[in-house]
């Protein structure tokens, strides 16, 4: 095997499944060697059942492959075997359990466990102390393996500036709303007669996820257990006719008094946690700030760092709050695949899982 940890992609043929087919061909640390999908394409060869949406061809070596069911028997090999999910929640919420009983170690994208207390709700840059929550994980569900969860793609875009702050000058309150491409929605997604010159101001559960999945990033872990960040945040989520991108525009209350100079310094001087830096695919400017009065745009700044980047700007004060900004991510790669790999890389520095 090349030294390589094999992996499986469950749901290997949506949006974020082909992200993880194409970021992981080539890595060094991890090899796909088994890929699901539903009914529609289990028993094909993936090259085949997939409706490849990905600049070029899919891997040679994954296209041959055939697409398993979704089920906890797969032969993935490892110890403890490891499973990328890019479920739809509802098979998420199935199946997710059931490998991590399995002795599978589960880095999901789906919504179904963010919010479970002892599940790790992960970005690498924000809390990676976090997967001190697995132990209890384990314990408390009586499963050998363990998931661990990116948050929502909405809730990415926002979060790195609100965490800079946050250790800064301390964090009360947040006014966020999104402006979220339609690429968060899956394939085949919104209808183009619904989303072509139009905005459409509902995303289904997506302002709770926006209200809530902040308040888990950003909170502590203490012997086993996480404490919320105290912090009121009220969200709005909008889908607009942009392909990729996730934008937030942020109205911010500070714990202290704090100018902008001062708060874009703080977004300037930030540095990742030391660990980043043994991630193979980690970006090396991870926070982006734009002097520039007209960014972050999608179209300009969404592949930033290979869309790793959290690009920032518009830093001014708010009448209201404090302090607003707006953040933009790429909501397929940071938001989802990239950022689920990244989590990986983490587990593996830290020893969750071995090489
Ligand atoms: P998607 O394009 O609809 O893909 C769904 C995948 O799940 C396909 O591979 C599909 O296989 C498989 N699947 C569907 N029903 C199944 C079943 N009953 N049993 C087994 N497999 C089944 O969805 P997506 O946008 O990639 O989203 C995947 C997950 O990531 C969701 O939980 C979503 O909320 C989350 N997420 C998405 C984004 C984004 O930007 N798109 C960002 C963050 C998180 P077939 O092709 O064989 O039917």
């Amino acid at each position: 095997m090349n030294g390589k940890i094999p992996v499986g992609v469950l749901g290997a043929t949506g949006t974020v499944g082909q992200r993880f087919v194409q970021l992981l061909a080539g890595h060094p640390w991890f090899e796909v060697v088994v890929v699901t999908g539903s009914e529609r394409t289990a028993g094909r060869p993936y090259g085949e059942g997939v409706n490849w949406k990905m600049p070029g061809e899919p891997p040679p070596a994954v296209a041959q492959l055939i697409v398993q069911p979704t089920e906890p028997n797969l032969d993935v090999g490892g110890e403890p075997p490891v499973v990328f999910s890019a479920l739809p929640t509802a098979e998420a919420k199935e199946w997710e359990p059931q490998f991590a009983a399995a002795g599978y170690a589960v880095i999901t994208n789906a919504s179904a466990f963010r919010m479970a207390p002892d599940v790790p709700l992960l970005i690498p840059e924000v809390n990676p102390h976090h997967t001190a929550l697995i132990p209890a994980q384990q314990a408390n569900n009586n499963r050998r393996g363990f998931i661990i969860a990116s948050p929502n793609c909405s809730t990415t875009s926002a979060i790195l500036p609100l965490k800079v702050w946050q250790e800064a000058f301390g964090l009360e309150a947040a006014f966020i709303t999104t402006l979220q491409a339609i690429s968060g929605a899956g394939h085949p997604g919104v209808a183009s007669l619904d989303i072509m010159d139009n905005v459409v101001p509902y995303i289904g559960g997506e302002d709770d996820k926006l209200e809530n999945e902040p308040k888990k990033l950003l909170g502590a872990v203490s012997e086993g257990r996480l404490y919320p960040a105290e912090v009121k945040l009220s969200a709005q989520a909008n889908r607009v006719p942009v392909i990729d991108g996730h934008l937030a525009s942020v109205s911010v209350k500070v714990g202290r008094p704090a100018g902008v100079e001062e708060a874009i310094a703080a977004l300037e001087a930030w540095q990742p946690p030391a660990v980043c830096r043994q991630l193979p695919s980690a970006p090396s400017r991870p926070l982006i700030y734009h002097h520039e009065p007209d960014r972050p745009q999608p179209r300009l700044d969404r592949d930033a760092e290979n869309g790793l980047a959290w690009s920032v700007g518009k830093v001014r004060p708010c009448e209201v709050l404090d302090l607003r900004f707006l953040a933009l991510t790429h909501n397929t790669l940071r938001g989802a695949a990239s950022g689920a790999l990244l989590n990986a890389e983490l587990l593996v520095v830290q020893g969750y899982l071995r090489r």
